[in-house]
């Protein structure tokens, strides 16, 4: 009795030392943290517990039902104590690296709810099963099924230590598996002891052991912080990894397009057979489409980034935008054995009210993948709809026999700048943005996105988003007269302080015969607007040195008579640039490079 309770004594001056230590140093709030204060505290009550046992058990008669509560709480406690270790080692396997899945998340809930379970079953036992007591003079204990209960609760939550610390050894890392292994083998000798030895105390004291030891090995605020510090560090070096790589690779996609713009003009400089410079130039064309794909996949990204990725639904007709995606995305086979089959079906509705802009990007980018990865065979391209009340189920499908992907990598597919297979895709364009871009499209529209792959058969993308049916019957088609000539009159102002933009932008208005004069400053502008000279429309660059497009339209609004409609025409093409410009006061947006088909727009809008 003298050494059990000079055991304990022992166990609290240790227990207490360390605490102050713990407790007196800043400490990093993680679960793992959390779970550790707790076992100190039950630790404490561990050692109460165990001394009011020993106390009682000798006057059991005169105290029968203190010495019941005494013992069956001690029990309750060493039950407590394996549960709160057992959680702790599950704890302390999920990797602290990487971000925790929501499916990992469920499983962790999971795993809670079925340990609460579990302890309330097995205090249970320890509660209402028989519990008999022994005292010599020399040694107290109590024996009996409840305490038979115990051992093989214990047993069984050994057999989960091995098992977990087995499975996620490399998670754990061999710094703290070493020192769990040592608990856990302190904790079965000790179990081993007691059934042999029942006199002697030595549960308490090595739960201390553990506890205390615990702190000088895994739990140490200091050994903690410099691993919360060496995640950091690995966390911002793959962060700077990954930015090392895209940049590498942006430089590689951008130079690519520039280099066939570069190539082809000046061949174009030295060609006089006019067939081949139409063909050149269209090559030229078709290096800056890339490029822009890809600026804009960069500006999409920057978009999602910041959360600022809006679908804008409009009414569209379904079939001719599919029809043009597949002509888009057909024209990019090139002379490989590719086949592409179109299938639309005919029944899709006439109208639908989605964001068409980016149910094409969606479409194309699947299309221009399967394209791009299938060097012979077919690209099978599918639309169908599944139509419930005013509701279009579209089913977007597009099924390739290229090159496939690997099983490992299906999952990762959808994540930003992942590519696979580099060496066999070395001469394949791509950023790796398409796919992580188009399924959080997907997602914005409320839809999903699945894909399925053979490695050296073929993948299929089925893409499935709701779109409301606009009760509408298809107008015939009436021939479209071209507006050109009607703009004869117009006299249009081109402010740009770049000579090529200016030189780009009047040769395009120059096919709609119109007048057109060119300045390269705003103060040019102003002077001109001062004299009293009349535009019919503005098309204005932003970016200009000494006064830019928005500081020389706030000094024309000061002028009364001043009614000149103004477009920003701008490369500054980021998410809410439209919206900031009409909100500087100007009438219109167009973004650089200019598509003919908004110029179009403008000049209809603002001309007719
Ligand atoms: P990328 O610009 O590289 O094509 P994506 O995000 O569109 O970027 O695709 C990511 C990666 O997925 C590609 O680099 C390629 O390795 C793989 N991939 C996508 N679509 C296919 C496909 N149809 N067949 C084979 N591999 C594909």
């Amino acid at each position: 009795m003298i050494i059990g309770y000079s055991m304990l004594v022992m166990s609290f001056v240790y227990l207490t030392v360390m605490s102050i230590s713990y407790y007196s140093k800043k400490r990093i709030k993680n679960s793992e943290n959390k779970l550790y204060n707790i076992l100190i505290i039950v630790t404490f009550m561990g050692i109460f517990l165990e001394t009011s046992c020993i106390y009682m058990v000798p006057i059991r008669d005169i105290h029968p039902v203190l010495n019941e509560l005494a013992n069956r709480s001690y029990l309750l406690y060493i039950l407590a104590w394996v549960f709160l270790f057992t959680k702790y080692i599950l704890i302390i396997s999920i990797d602290n690296k990487k971000k925790i899945s929501i499916k990992i998340k469920e499983n962790i809930k999971k795993v809670n709810n079925l340990m609460i379970f579990a302890f309330v079953a097995c205090s249970a036992t320890l509660i209402f099963l028989p519990l008999y007591y022994h005292y010599d003079g020399v040694y107290t204990y109590s024996y009996g099924p409840a305490t038979t209960a115990l051992f093989i609760h214990i047993a069984i939550a050994i057999a989960i230590w091995l098992l977990s610390l087995f499975i996620n050894l490399k998670t754990v890392g061999y710094k703290k598996y070493i020192p769990l292994f040592v608990f856990i083998l302190g904790v079965t000798l000790n179990m081993i002891i007691r059934l042999y030895n029942p006199g002697v105390l030595l549960i308490t004291v090595t739960q201390v052991l553990i506890t205390v030891v615990m702190y000088f090995t895994i739990e140490n605020p200091d050994v903690q912080m410099i691993e919360q510090l060496n995640i950091a560090r690995d966390r911002a070096d793959r962060a700077n990894n990954a930015k090392t790589e895209f940049l590498s690779s942006m430089s590689h996609e951008i130079r690519t397009p520039l280099n066939a713009i570069d190539g082809f003009s000046q061949l174009i400089l030295e060609e006089d057979n006019i067939d081949t410079i139409k063909e050149e130039a269209k090559d030229i064309m078709a290096a800056s489409q890339n490029l822009l794909e890809i600026v804009n996949g960069i500006l999409d990204i920057s978009k999602i980034e910041a959360d600022k990725l809006e679908i804008v639904n409009v009414e569209y007709e379904p079939t001719k935008i599919f029809e043009e995606v597949g002509k888009l995305a057909k024209s990019r086979i090139g002379e490989k054995p590719v086949e592409f089959k179109t299938h639309i079906a005919e029944d899709l509705p006439d109208y639908l009210n989605g964001d068409y802009t980016r149910i094409k990007q969606i479409t194309l980018n699947l299309l221009t993948n399967a394209v791009k990865y299938t060097k012979n065979g077919y690209v099978d391209f599918s639309v169908r709809c599944v139509t419930q009340d005013d509701i279009c189920r579209l089913i977007i499908m597009v099924k390739d026999t290229g090159i496939g992907i690997k099983k490992e990598n299906v999952d990762k597919l959808f994540e930003k700048f992942e590519r696979f297979d580099k060496e066999q895709n070395i001469t394949i364009e791509g950023t790796g943005l398409g796919l992580a871009i188009t399924k959080k499209l997907v997602n914005l529209m409320n839809g999903r996105i699945i894909a399925d792959s053979r490695y050296g058969t073929g993948s299929i993308f089925a893409v499935v988003i709701d779109q409301r049916i606009v009760n509408k019957k298809k107008e015939e088609n009436v021939e479209v007269v071209s507006n050109k000539s009607i703009f004869t009159n117009a006299n249009i102002l081109i402010v740009d302080d770049n000579k090529i933009n200016l030189k780009v932008a009047s040769r395009l208005l120059e096919s709609y015969k119109v007048k057109t004069e060119t300045m390269d400053s705003g103060f040019e502008c102003i002077e001109k607007i001062k004299s009293g000279y009349k535009y019919d429309l503005i098309l204005m660059d932003d970016m200009m040195p000494k006064m830019s497009g928005t500081e020389t339209l706030k000094e024309l609004k000061k002028f009364s008579n001043f009614n000149t409609p103004v477009v920003a025409l701008t490369a500054n093409a980021i998410a809410g640039m439209k919206e900031k410009y009409l909100s500087e006061g100007f009438d219109d947006y167009i973004s650089k490079p200019i598509d003919k088909k908004e110029l179009e727009r403008v000049l209809n809008k603002y001309l007719n």
